[in-house]
């Protein structure tokens, strides 16, 4: 077959674009919230437009049952014989947008306002679904190689697809695995992430007492609960912030790096508090672990009464980075936290949920090839990011296929899409050169030369 020039691909890209776009809009009105209180007619009527939005670009998509959720929109186009095949991965879920999160305008009527489209799943990631229906667009509906489509519609909520590939392997077989739910840090400078840290979490409780007593009678000999329990806690880190459990993998990030100014914005740092951690931002973020106190179980203030507590709980977290096994990090996290507790108070560890990390080497074949679709794209440097949070699809993808090569773009800009938050926004210039990017991976796949 032969191949389109970057300057054709472009030129049928940036003339799909106004419609893309209007599509875009659409679907942000469809209030596709997946969480079990929310209603199900819009999830499902978001599942029939992504089918009816593929097919007008001569994608036959359907919805594949997904057991327990909602259902998965699902096409297959076969390629020429023998070609690679990829996996484009999306999500037609959104987060829910209460008012109380400071919407300036409706979340589910897209606004364009100064270059971007506003709107809760904008980005977050009706963006990545527009994103790969332009791609395939741009070939007309038939790609130079295999293609299977999967928009998951409870990524954002308890995924029943998960369950799904592993019962289903022969499904998810893949070359490429095109993972359309992240996004670059900048707008107009490409990245490729290449890793995802993981997550352990333990319960510890602590007891000191057999019953609540008298602070005034007791306390400063009768050892107090929540007292031993904070102590405890505040070992875990040093007066810096750094995560101080021995023997977890910590390195430093050699990629991009994350501007301060850019995660003061973005986390909502107040004025004159200081950053936590130690080294590159990146690598506090990416590549080193980090540990935070989910919740105790202790009196508010309103109902604290002059009582010394008999018991504490509190839910501790510890995200891993690649190369961390989270088996390991368990043990190690759980056996320090017991040893920070003080005066041989009885105390109680329970592991809770564990996720590993994810590692997308940079040298397989569609990463490499997608680096140089990228700087074709946005002529530009690509640079390498992480991502802080965890995906547990892509580990239930991996292990369904191992061989895949996981390709984690997408156009929710760090910067300022604020994605799960109010006033989510994409800028249509990422989805654009996104869609262009993965065309070119396409065709490159396809010719099979780097
Ligand atoms: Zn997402």
């Amino acid at each position: 077959m032969k191949q389109a020039s970057k300057k054709e691909l472009r030129a049928r890209i940036t003339a799909l674009m106004p419609e893309i776009i209007e599509e875009l809009k659409e679907m942000v009105a469809i209030p596709s919230v997946a969480f079990p209180a929310f209603p199900k007619e819009p999830v499902l009527a978001m599942a029939q437009r992504c089918v009816d939005a593929f097919a007008r670009y001569g994608v036959k998509a359907e919805l594949a049952e997904i057991p327990g959720g909602y259902p998965a929109v699902w096409a297959e186009i076969p390629g020429p014989k023998g070609a690679p095949t990829v996996l484009m991965y999306g999500h037609y879920d959104v987060q829910p947008a209460p008012p109380e999160q400071g919407w300036n305008t409706d979340p589910f009527v897209a606004v364009e306002e100064g270059g971007r489209i506003y709107g809760r799943g904008a980005a977050d990631d009706k963006s990545g679904i527009v994103m790969h229906l332009a791609t395939l667009a741009a070939f007309d509906g038939r790609p130079p190689v295999n293609v299977t489509v999967c928009l998951e519609g409870e990524e954002e909520t308890i995924s029943h697809l998960e369950a799904y590939v592993a019962a289903n392997p022969e499904r998810f077989q893949a070359d490429a695995m095109l993972i359309g739910d992240m996004g670059n840090l900048v707008v107009g400078e490409p990245v490729l992430s290449t890793g995802l840290r993981g997550h352990v979490k333990a319960i510890i409780e602590v007891r000191t007492l057999t019953d609540p007593i008298h602070s005034g009678l007791f306390g400063g000999a009768a050892p107090d609960a929540l007292m031993a329990l904070i102590k405890a806690l505040s070992r875990l880190t040093d007066d810096q912030g750094t995560c101080v459990v021995p023997g977890i993998a910590a390195n430093e990030w050699d990629g991009a790096e994350f501007a301060e100014e850019m995660l003061r914005a973005n986390a909502g740092v107040v004025d004159g508090a200081e950053l936590i951690g130690s080294g590159s931002i990146s690598s506090r973020l990416w590549s080193k672990p980090s540990i935070s106190v989910l919740g105790i179980d202790a009196p508010s203030v309103a109902e604290g009464a002059n009582v010394l507590q008999p018991s504490a709980r509190a839910l501790v977290a510890m995200r891993i980075p690649p190369g961390q096994d989270p088996e390991d990090a368990m043990t190690k996290l759980t056996g320090f936290l017991r040893e920070q507790v003080p005066g041989s108070a009885q105390v109680t560890i329970t592991p809770d949920k564990k996720s590993p990390a994810f590692a997308q080497g940079t040298d397989g074949p569609a990463v490499t090839r997608m680096r140089t679709a990228l700087e074709a794209a946005y002529g530009k440097e690509v640079k390498t990011i992480g991502s802080g949070g965890s995906i547990p699809l892509l580990d239930e993808l991996r292990k369904a296929c191992p061989s895949a090569d996981f390709v984690l773009i997408g156009a929710e800009d760090m910067q300022k899409a604020r994605i799960h938050g109010p006033n989510e926004s994409v800028d249509p210039t990422e989805i654009e050169n996104m869609a262009l990017a993965q065309a070119l991976l396409l065709q490159m796949l396809a010719a099979g030369k780097e």
